[in-house]
């Protein structure tokens, strides 16, 4: 067989949403970076091999910015119809197509070798090239979801619930057991405009009765997500994976059929469209790094001097006996949202230059029953691969970010607008320095360091600021300045809702099943189109100096190369809304 050796600074292997964000956030932040993944397509659990919808932190205005906001609104641009390809290729373009990053598609991970007690290289067997491959890196990354490294590395891992008692969380059983949540194959469905007979197959189960499916929502509404087909809290959520897919295979065709044949559920003129056949995982291994996150980190709202991200979802913390359990299939534990995550769940608390971002973080049961969802994974990415580039710059271990550089982390991350609860950005000395005018209204909110709004008290500070089309935001700096760059942060609707059957909910990446005369999916009205940046230059005029025709991002960069005595942006055009909306513009 063929072997290859391939080197680089960082090496992240696993695909998801949370491996992903990590690839590029170190790549985009100079270092040398290498994504491998087992799977021909990215994504994860958010693929569509697997077909779950991002969720992240509940409440108005706490949709996860930064490259989650990013690969959403490149996909409302790109995806009318909520196609999954799409999406995939939405995902594979985001990696593929990064500079100073090389993507392994298909490519599993099974061997690790250390030096000195720290990764030296992983070894992986890409199948559809009969090759392996031997990947050399200053820093590994392990966002495989199943923690593929730990067993291969010796880093500290666990695995099932906590004793109640250990950390004081309420919310875990008395004595710790191996339990996890299960793993399940969904199922998505289509409407036609004509009745659609099923015939299952003769191994599928059979639920005859509304009883047999008691406490699982399957009165057919179109919106449903068949997530609690669950199995494998009670068996190893690893190494029994292969004989529960065959038993959630055997569920999710036996659910259709009740669907479709036992009884009106209201899906007459519905087809099966999509069964997954490979199951999607929702807990297993958990590393421990120097700090572990618990349940009243949570509920206490995380205010951490290192928090990196955030979450906001419930602790849904799903009973272990899955779909074999008769009860109510989890239990939705309050949590406040937004909470803090902090830096040192990330990286391994024994092997030095081991990082870590996903659902494998070092969490507790309890707290993992939150941060779990993909926008949170996927913000724990970014602050991880973020992290993992100033560790090369600075020739040092992930805890060497902690020890001397979590200021300028966190800094980075907010200006890459990866929202930190309770942190304000820096901004340039020259925007602080200068004089700031608008057409109308007030501009100062472009320049408080904060770019969404955010709860005071009983209401809300805006943090934003609104022109007609053709207004403008001037900065004067009472004397020559080089500029290299613009940063703008424009509106995109945080709390934008999904359309048609999905109105009622915050706006998913993707639809659970696809009705008939869905409304097509599509850029956020609130988002400028069209702009224009001005300067006046030394020749004492006004000059357009870049001008994007075009845009559908919240968080835009203009390169500027130009002397000027002012500068001005001009939001001309959006796509719908009335007045074009900004929290931020900051040249440096
Ligand atoms: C049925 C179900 C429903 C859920 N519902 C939601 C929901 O509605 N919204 C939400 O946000 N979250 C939901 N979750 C939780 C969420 O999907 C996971 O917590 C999340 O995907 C974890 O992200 P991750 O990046 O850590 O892992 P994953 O998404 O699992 O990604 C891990 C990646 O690593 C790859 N990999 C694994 N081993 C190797 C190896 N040895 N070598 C190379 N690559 C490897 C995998 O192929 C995969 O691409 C759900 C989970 C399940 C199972």
């Amino acid at each position: 067989m063929r072997e290859y050796s391939h080197k680089a600074d960082v090496c992240v292997v696993g695909g998801g949403i949370s491996g992903m964000c990590a690839a590029v956030a170190a790549a985009r932040h100079g270092a040398k970076t290498i994504l491998i993944n087992d799977r021909p397509v990215l994504g994860g659990n958010a693929s569509s091999e697997i077909r779950m919808w991002l969720c992240g932190a509940h409440g108005l205005n706490m949709r996860e910015t930064g490259m989650i906001e990013e690969l959403c609104l490149e996909n409302d641009y790109r995806n009318p119809e909520s196609n999954f390809s799409i999406w995939d290729s939405v995902l594979y373009e985001f990696a593929k197509f990064q500079p100073n990053l090389e993507v392994f598609l298909n490519c599993s991970v099974n061997d690790a070798k250390m030096k000195d007690g720290k990764v030296a290289s992983v070894r992986g067997w890409q199948g559809t090239a009969e090759t392996w491959h031997t990947f050399e890196a200053e820093i590994f990354m392990d966002c495989s979801g199943d923690s593929v490294l730990s067993t291969l590395t010796g880093a500290d891992y666990r695995v099932g619930r906590e004793a109640r008692a250990e950390f004081g969380e309420d919310i875990e059983p008395e004595v710790a057991d191996r339990k996890t949540m299960g793993m399940s194959c969904l199922i998505q469905a289509r409407e036609t405009n004509h009745k659609v007979t099923y015939i299952p197959p003769k191994w599928a189960r059979v639920f005859e009765t509304d009883e047999q499916l008691a406490n699982r929502g399957h009165g057919f509404k179109g919106t449903n997500n068949f997530w609690w087909m669950e199995l494998g809290g009670e068996d190893d959520s690893i190494h029994d994976t292969e004989k529960l897919r065959d038993e959630l295979l055997a569920i999710a065709f036996g659910v259709w059929d009740h669907v479709k044949n036992r009884g009106d559920h209201g899906a007459d003129n519905w087809q099966l469209d999509w069964v997954g056949f490979l199951p999607g995982k929702r807990e297993s291994r958990r590393y421990l790094g120097p700090y572990i996150l618990t349940q009243n980190d949570v509920r206490a709202e995380g205010r951490f001097d290192d928090l990196i991200a955030y979450g906001g979802w419930t602790m849904d913390d799903h009973n272990p006996a899955g779909f074999r359990y008769p009860g109510q299939p989890t239990i939705f534990h309050p949590a406040p949202s937004p909470y803090g995550i902090p830096y040192r769940c990330l990286y391994s608390r024994n092997v030095p230059n081991l990082m870590f971002a996903g659902r494998n973080v070092s969490v507790t049961h309890a707290a993992l029953s939150s941060t779990r969802v993909m926008c949170t994974c996927g913000t724990m990415g970014q602050a991880a691969g973020t992290a993992a580039a100033i560790a090369i710059r600075e020739k040092c271990l992930p805890a060497g970010v902690y020890e001397n550089y979590i200021a300028e982390l966190r800094q980075t991350l907010a200006d890459d607008d990866s929202y930190l609860p309770w942190y304000t950005r820096k901004i340039s000395e020259i925007c602080c320095t200068a004089s700031l005018t608008a057409s109308e209204g007030d501009p100062e909110p472009l320049r408080n360091g904060i770019d969404r709004p955010v709860k005071n008290g009983d209401g809300w500070d805006d943090n934003s600021w609104s022109c007609q089309p053709g207004g403008y935001v001037q900065y004067d700096f009472g004397k020559t300045v080089k500029l290299s760059e613009a940063r703008i942060v424009f509106d995109s609707d945080l709390n934008r809702r999904g359309k048609g059957d999905a109105a009622t909910n915050i706006e998913k990446n993707i639809l659970s099943n696809f009705p008939l005369n869905q409304p097509p999916r599509t850029v956020p009205p609130t988002i400028v189109k069209a702009f224009r940046i001005e300067a006046l230059l030394e020749d004492g005029e006004w000059h357009t100096v870049a001008r994007e025709d075009n845009n559908y991002q919240r968080l835009v960069r203009v390169p500027l190369d130009c002397v000027a005595n002012a500068v001005r942006l001009v939001p001309e055009t959006t796509w719908g809304a009335d007045v074009c909306r900004l929290f931020a513009f900051e040249v440096k």
